[in-house]
């Protein structure tokens, strides 16, 4: 998708700080963390937010989920617990119109969000 800063890092455009890639995902560290750890992780396919999934993306939805499992142990954070975000428009806080997922963790985080 043309303008889009997170498929301009899936196809190396711009840089980022990657931590992990596969045919299907790509994880790096977001630009502004808010937590000790703070990973991002987009399909590699342009979805614009989860009011576009569509049945045939589920499994790559459910893979990304495995990949946050996956990279939350990698990272240590799975003793202490972590959280998984995804915002969704204007009033769930997204600024970046291509599916994303928050992995943070490496503190306690509180609850109910701002
Ligand atoms: P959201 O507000 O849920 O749409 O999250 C977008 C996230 O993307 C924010 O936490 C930003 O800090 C992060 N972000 C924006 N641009 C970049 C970038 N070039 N590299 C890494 N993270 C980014
Ligand atoms: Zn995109």
């Amino acid at each position: 998708m043309p303008d889009c800063i997170f498929c301009k890092i899936v196809s190396k455009e711009i840089p980022a700080s990657i931590i992990y890639e596969n045919d299907k995902v790509v994880a790096f560290k977001d630009i502004n963390p808010v937590a000790p750890v703070h990973i991002l992780i987009v399909p590699k396919q342009h979805i614009s937010s989860v009011l576009e999934i569509e049945e045939s993306d589920t499994d790559v939805i459910h893979h990304i989920f495995m990949i946050c499992k996956k990279l939350a142990k990698d990272l240590g954070i799975t003793e202490n617990g972590f959280r998984i975000v995804n915002n969704c428009g204007h009033d769930g806080g997204q600024t970046v119109d291509h599916i994303h997922f928050h992995v943070l963790g490496g503190r306690t985080l509180t609850w109910p969000p701002g």
